[in-house]
């Protein structure tokens, strides 16, 4: 006699089908949190770049560049993705300042400071990353 071939009824698979639906949808707000986690991270690390290019071209020319594309233009940065955004892809918001002024000014950030919550790109839309005068990078949200 032939042994009987066991198979999943339809039950059993749409069983199955649900509970991946169910831990799949669990998971993904922890998904989106690191993911906009890491465009955050993303965000500081290239304003740390930002900082060091801009510190090379005030030694070499004695002021601020006009804009961050001067960085580009003038081979101190070498990628145009640095001065953007990392999650709106939007280019950097930048403050020629005087380089020796306050160090807790804004140099560069993400958006314009005072942009209100819920128009930021990071952290469920209340929060940016800047770039402060004396080097500091940080995670706004005030
Ligand atoms: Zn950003």
């Amino acid at each position: 006699m032939r042994p009987r071939q066991h198979a999943f009824t339809l039950i059993e698979l749409l069983v199955v089908i649900a509970i991946i639906g169910i831990l799949m949808a669990a998971a993904r707000p922890s998904v989106v949190a690191a993911n906009d986690r890491a465009k955050t991270a993303t965000c500081e690390t290239r304003l740390a770049q930002i900082d060091l290019a801009l510190r090379q071209y005030v030694e070499d020319h004695g002021r601020m560049p006009g804009s961050l594309n001067e960085l580009l233009q003038k081979r101190y940065l070498l990628n145009s993705d640095i001065i953007r955004c990392s999650k709106t892809k939007q280019e950097l918001q930048y403050r020629p300042l005087a380089p020796d002024g306050d160090g807790e000014q804004i140099v560069a950030s993400c958006v314009f400071p005072q942009s209100p919550r819920g128009e930021r790109p990071h952290g469920q839309g209340d929060a940016y990353v800047l770039l402060r005068l004396d080097g500091e990078t940080a995670v706004a949200r005030q």
